[in-house]
């Protein structure tokens, strides 16, 4: 088997919480060819690292080696149970905003009536995140908040999303360059793997600009019609749309990210087979 970086999100690609079904043994399968020596583990997340290791814990994940954390605005060596943030990745984004912190930030938009800031835990170094109301609408929100960022040389990434569950809209206001895309390519840099070397699988829509670049990628099988749609015109040999019947199992969560892995790596598709 050759060396791999495997890319992964976490919620609805390797966590079963969406309303698809889950093929039992898919999360073993999955964790048992993370642990090969040659497989190195990232997952690519918009949770802040507390709430990914809650979920190692509550739907047993394997430890991964690195983990991109708040979509991108925070990046983590993990060695065991010691999470190092990787500063260099800091430093690497910091520009972006020009030299404002996080609280000078928050100070520049505190006139804009809109925005409530969201809990200190929800926060990072280079994230700063806000609800809004449901009906809020984006584009007259940003038109409000651009102009202020602009003023003061942030370059900033602003991810507006709704959360349907509690009825809020959520507004993460980031350095330009800290997102997913970015974050795999300085891990990968860094690491030394090449393009050949890397697959990401995810399933909506903070995955799509991954998706849609140049890296190998997987959408699994329980992703949204919609998110089905806009990556139709992705070269097949680039992105490849699990659909189940890999190992009896239904390509949804891990057992998409498996039978995509074995699409682009035949070595570990007779691996798999072999494990069966
Ligand atoms: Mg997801």
């Amino acid at each position: 088997m050759r060396h791999l970086l495997l890319c992964t999100d976490l919620d609805r690609t390797l966590i079963p919480n969406g309303r698809a079904p889950e093929s039992p043994q898919a999360r073993r399968l999955f964790a048992k060819l993370a642990a090969c020596p040659q497989v190195t583990l990232a997952y690519v997340t918009g949770r802040h690292q507390a709430l990914i290791q809650q979920a190692m814990l509550d739907y047993d994940l394997p430890t991964p080696a690195f983990a991109i954390a708040d979509v991108g605005a925070s990046l983590y060596q993990v060695r065991g149970c010691q999470w190092q943030r990787w500063t260099a990745w800091d430093d690497h984004i910091a520009p972006d905003w020009g030299g404002t912190s996080h609280t000078e930030l928050r100070q520049l938009l505190s006139g804009i009536s809109a925005l409530t800031l969201q809990e200190p835990h929800k926060q990072a170094r280079h994230k700063l995140s806000f609800y809004a109301p449901m009906q809020t609408e984006p584009q007259a929100l940003l038109a409000q908040i651009e102009p202020i960022l602009r003023r003061h040389g942030v370059r900033a990434n602003l991810i507006w999303s709704l959360d349907e569950a509690t009825q809020q809209g959520l507004l993460d206001i980031l350095p330009a360059r800290a997102n997913k895309l970015h974050a795999i390519a300085f891990l990968m840099a860094a690491q030394g793997f090449e393009r050949d070397a890397t697959v990401f699988v995810g399933d909506s829509g903070n995955d799509l600009e991954v998706l849609q670049s140049d890296l190998p990628a997987v959408l699994v099988a329980n992703a949204d019609a919609d998110i089905k749609s806009r990556v139709a015109n992705v070269s097949p040999d680039r992105l490849y749309l699990a659909r189940g019947d890999f190992l009896g199992m239904n390509g949804n969560y891990s057992a998409g990210i498996l039978e995509g892995v074995a699409h682009h790596h035949p070595d570990i598709a007779d691996w798999l087979h072999q494990q069966r």
